[in-house]
């Protein structure tokens, strides 16, 4: 009886806020607990198949390493890396929702399908704290929240791995980034990132989250933040890449 009036109840408070899927609009069930119908999830470009061992590229001809990879093999600081979608198409819009439309609440789904691409990798196990690359103080007031924080939560909840929310920081960007050549943007973001209570990471191992990995430059940087002040290894995470 208990249930029936709360199904009676949702369904009413569903005529006045309708839930609607996220990507296309469709109608969701009102007590569905997802925001994107099963439609716009199958449609995202998920990663599957042969990846770079490294930094988790998918490789159509196989192998064990990508161009990049092999051919500067010290290039990233982290220890592997893997992401569930490639950062295109649905992924594109649903990334770009999440980041700029205050659809925080979607963390959750991108949570889960985190955690699906985290189960499938036996490193992460070895994972003893979750760490979110920080957004600099200003954008993070501007925006509200930082979406890689609202992953790690969500990753952190379902994996009961440690959230350390005080360790990585990010320094105030100076110079506009749109105004420096490629390589002074590199060097820039490379110099950018700090740790605090170091004592905590030592000898530990990192699971980085962030949601897309453009040019793989900024979560390369947080993990030689975190290496330099001695965290042992670290593993990268994220929703999307290039
Ligand atoms: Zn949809
Ligand atoms: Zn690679």
């Amino acid at each position: 009886m208990k249930y029936k009036l709360k199904t009676i109840l949702l369904k009413i408070i569903a005529l006045f806020f309708p839930v609607t899927c996220s990507l296309c609009g469709d109608d969701l069930h009102s007590l569905s607990k997802t925001s994107i119908c099963n439609k716009c999830k199958e449609s995202l470009p998920l990663i599957k198949g042969l990846v770079c061992q490294k930094c988790g590229l998918p490789l159509c001809d196989g192998g064990e390493f990508c161009r990049e990879c092999r051919k500067h093999s010290k290039e990233y600081n982290f220890d592997k890396m893997r992401s569930v979608y490639l950062y295109k198409d649905l992924a594109r819009r649903l990334i770009l929702k999440f980041k700029y439309s205050n659809r925080s609440f979607l963390a959750r789904d991108l949570g889960l399908a985190m955690n699906k691409t985290l189960r499938q990798y036996n490193f992460y196990n070895d994972s003893d704290f979750v760490i979110p690359v920080p957004l600099n103080i200003l954008r993070r007031i501007k925006r509200g929240y930082n979406q890689a924080e609202l992953l790690a939560e969500e990753i952190s909840l379902i994996t009961n791995i440690p959230l350390l929310k005080n360790v990585l920081f990010r320094k105030k960007i100076t110079k506009p980034q749109f105004k420096l050549s490629k390589v002074e943007r590199s060097k820039n973001i490379k110099d950018s990132f700090f740790v605090k209570n170091d004592v905590i990471i030592k000898n530990k191992t990192i699971l980085l989250i962030d949601d897309i990995a453009t040019t793989s430059i900024t979560v390369s940087s947080c993990s030689l933040a975190l290496k330099t002040t001695g965290a042992k290894k670290v593993y990268v995470l994220t929703l999307a890449r290039d």
